[in-house]
């Protein structure tokens, strides 16, 4: 997919409570998605898996190992998390600090990866998530959100694509981040982005999976206005009110 396009008519939602899940691998264009509709139907966006860097990021400066579940729960029980729903990106604050612009480096993105798959880490999280989106009316992106964390969400949306695909527009984004250019090669952040897969699709405690109820959306082939159209419709379709039923 490539830049953003802008939405031209913003459309609030009638009943803001509403709940909307986005999940699927990385480099889907979750976050493009998300803050897309948030914008367009007037809600917030949370960004779940800033929440795992935040959290990585605390466990690489105090050194804990990433491997260690008990370690890593008791660094969970002396940390703050709070994410910032702006126009862009989440600010993202880590015991006071913010500290978005350290949260896509590759070491970050590597430990993110590795703890989120203690049970204890994503009971935490899911309890802030469902804590944050308790008054409704968020698009919340992740991985568990249809399944785990808002298993009643109003709508759910499993973004996917080709792996190849997936792995290039990250690369495009990573170098549209840094002013000198991404410092891995494009075959290194396909290899890296196949690792997080298969990390999150294989680990025991809420592997990455459709929901039975999400809606399933392909975007290998679609162009961004495409894939934002696409889901567009999808909620609305899912808000529609149903006809009633006539009598016979
Ligand atoms: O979405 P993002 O790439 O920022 O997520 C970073 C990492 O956090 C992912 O690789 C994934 O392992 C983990 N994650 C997760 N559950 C979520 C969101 C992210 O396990 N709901």
């Amino acid at each position: 997919m490539s830049p953003a396009v802008p939405s031209t008519q913003d459309h609030a939602v009638p009943d803001s409570k509403i709940i909307i899940a986005i999940d699927g691998p990385a480099g889907a264009g979750k976050s493009t998605v998300a803050r897309h509709l948030a914008r367009h139907f007037g809600l917030l966006n949370l960004e779940t898996g800033a929440m795992y860097r935040a959290f990585a990021l605390k466990a690489l400066r105090a050194g804990v190992s990433l491997d260690e579940s008990f370690a890593l729960e008791a660094l969970a029980a002396k940390t703050t998390i709070h994410l910032v729903p702006a126009a862009g990106e989440n600010r993202v604050f880590l015991d006071g600090q913010d500290v978005t612009g350290e949260l896509r480096n590759p070491a970050v993105t590597d430990a993110a990866s590795r703890v989120s798959v203690f049970p204890p880490v994503r009971a935490w999280m899911v309890r802030l998530q469902q804590q944050m989106a308790s008054s409704g009316g968020v698009v919340m992106e992740g991985r568990d959100i249809g399944t785990v964390v808002f298993p009643h969400a109003d709508v759910k949306i499993f973004l996917d694509a080709a792996p190849e695909v997936r792995g290039l527009r990250r690369f495009e984004q990573l170098g549209a981040q840094s002013a000198s250019g991404s410092a891995q090669q494009p075959e290194e952040v396909i290899r890296d982005l196949r690792e997080r897969d298969l990390r999150d699709r294989n680990r025991v405690d809420s592997p990455l999976k459709p929901a039975p109820d999400a809606v399933p959306l392909d975007s290998t082939k679609m162009t961004l206005e495409e894939v934002l159209r696409a889901a567009e419709a999808i909620v609305e379709r899912r808000l529609a009110p149903r006809p009633e039923s006539r009598p016979a």
